[in-house]
């Protein structure tokens, strides 16, 4: 199959699929109306920034009169957004992506679960402030819901004693200090993978999809960008939004800065995570007034990413980070599952015979992710933050780990606008 057949046809597939899941999700445009019989929320007053026509987003640029033929190395959503507005402007976008599948770090769980249920490998919850996130889904028509239940109670497990806190109590507050309350935080109906999937659609001629760059070289003219197929690319410009992690998987000619061999050989610490889900066939959580979700000091959160769909079945799922995420990663699945289960039986009953399917998803694991996403000390933050988005020459960097929303697709895509917009200002001053 040639190349843009399979594109097009991994982008029908994503949308097939998108389409399907909204069928079964939520027939209305009422948040009220959707799902496990939530109640009406103050979503009703949504927390999109206005946009005064559909073309606006944040990153809009003016039509270039000096097109350029630009490579993009990366189709999550620093590479998308940058290559959407790029390529509106008028100029040549070519996106090479190791994987055979877009959004990177949004990553939706499409296939792996019954019953047509999906629950987030990475990217899941928005907050209401982050207004770049939230203008490209208003831009792409996406709808939000809320993200947090509102209804039946959250369990807190603190050294294997539970309490239960109510919906209210627990959604008036922030997650953690400084964030916006839970009550605040949203999802993209259908899956956050929705969101990259927009930005695929228009750019699916321009995507080319397991094409893993191995090596990039500048001279005065140009840039050579080479793929393990083999493949050859000719730009005026490259932008790479590879994590900092795997970035070294590419050889640079000349070498990259000091401090960006530095950053990628292990000098700006990331955050590790890996997340185990077990969907049951009954929801049983519910005979206690439980919602599924709760907290542990593991340190673990616990998410019933199913909470508002109708099926009787129903995924939890553990949330590790950090050192928790390590210590799972050392396990075999069955010691995985073991010790996650042994922790959740601290509220819920009996659960093994309902089981129908355990997943581990781990982002260290990932070879074209490394890790999670940027969590760099303070040091390393003075030393090296100013050098990881400054171009080198022809090459040109975006990413979360180039902005100053680390873990954040609200991060993401500032990047990848201030890259975009370095790019096109070179012609169009
Ligand atoms: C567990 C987890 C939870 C998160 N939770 C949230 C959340 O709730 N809300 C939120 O807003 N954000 C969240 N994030 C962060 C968000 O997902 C990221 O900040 C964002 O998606 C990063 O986008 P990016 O373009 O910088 O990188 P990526 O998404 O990693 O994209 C980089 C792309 O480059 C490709 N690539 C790598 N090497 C090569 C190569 N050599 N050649 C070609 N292509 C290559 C990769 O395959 C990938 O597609 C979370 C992330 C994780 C992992």
């Amino acid at each position: 199959m040639d190349k843009s057949n399979y594109t097009k046809n991994l982008v029908n597939q994503a949308r097939r699929k998108f389409l399907k899941q909204s069928l079964v999700m939520c027939s209305s445009a009422s948040i009220a109306a959707c799902g496990g019989g939530s109640t009406p929320t103050q979503l009703a007053t949504s927390p999109l920034p206005p946009t005064t026509n559909s073309n606006d987003t944040p990153g809009i640029l003016t039509e270039t009169s000096a097109p350029l033929n630009i490579v993009i190395i990366g189709a999550g959503m620093s590479g998308l957004i940058a290559g959407y507005e790029l390529l509106r402007a008028g100029h040549q976008v070519t996106i090479l992506e190791a994987r055979d599948r877009f959004g990177g770090r949004v990553h939706t769980l499409y296939d792996t679960f019954e019953n047509g249920q999906f629950a987030e490998a990475g990217a899941s919850r928005i907050p209401s402030n982050h207004n770049l996130t939230l203008s490209y889904i208003e831009h792409f028509e996406l709808n939000i819901d809320p993200f947090y239940p509102r209804t039946n109670n959250y369990f807190n497990i603190q050294n294997n004693v539970s309490s239960i806190i109510s919906a209210q109590e627990y959604i008036n507050q922030p997650p953690w200090p400084g964030s916006v309350n839970r009550s605040d935080f949203y999802k993209i109906r259908g899956g956050m993978a929705n969101l990259p999937l927009a930005l695929a659609n228009s750019l699916s001629d321009n995507i080319v999809y397991a094409s893993p760059v191995e090596s990039v070289q500048q001279s005065n003219e140009n840039v050579v960008i080479y793929t393990r197929n083999n493949e050859q690319y000719l730009a005026d410009r490259v932008l790479c939004t590879v994590p900092l992690p795997v970035l070294n998987k590419i050889s640079f000619t000349p070498p990259l800065s000091d401090q960006k061999t530095l950053a990628s050989n292990g000098g700006y610490d990331y955050t590790d995570s890996t997340r185990l889900y077990t969907q049951f066939s009954e929801r049983f959580w519910l005979a206690d007034n439980l919602n599924g979700w709760g907290d542990t000091n593991w340190p673990e959160e616990v998410w019933q990413p199913t909470w508002d769909s109708g099926e009787s079945s129903g995924i939890i799922q553990s949330y590790l980070r950090d050192t928790t995420a390590t210590e799972i990663d050392s396990f075999d699945m069955l010691q995985q599952i073991e010790s996650v289960h042994t922790r959740w039986q601290h509220v819920f009953p009996q659960f093994e015979d309902i089981i129908i399917r355990n997943h581990v998803h781990s982002w260290q694991k990932e070879i074209w992710t490394g890790s999670a996403y940027a969590s760099p000390t303070n040091t390393q933050n003075v030393a090296l933050a100013s050098h990881i988005g400054l171009a080198e020459g022809r090459v040109h960097f975006a990413g979360e780990h180039a902005s100053q929303f680390h873990g954040w697709i609200q991060g993401a895509i500032a990047s990848g606008i201030r890259a975009a917009n370095e790019i096109h200002n070179l012609t169009n001053r």
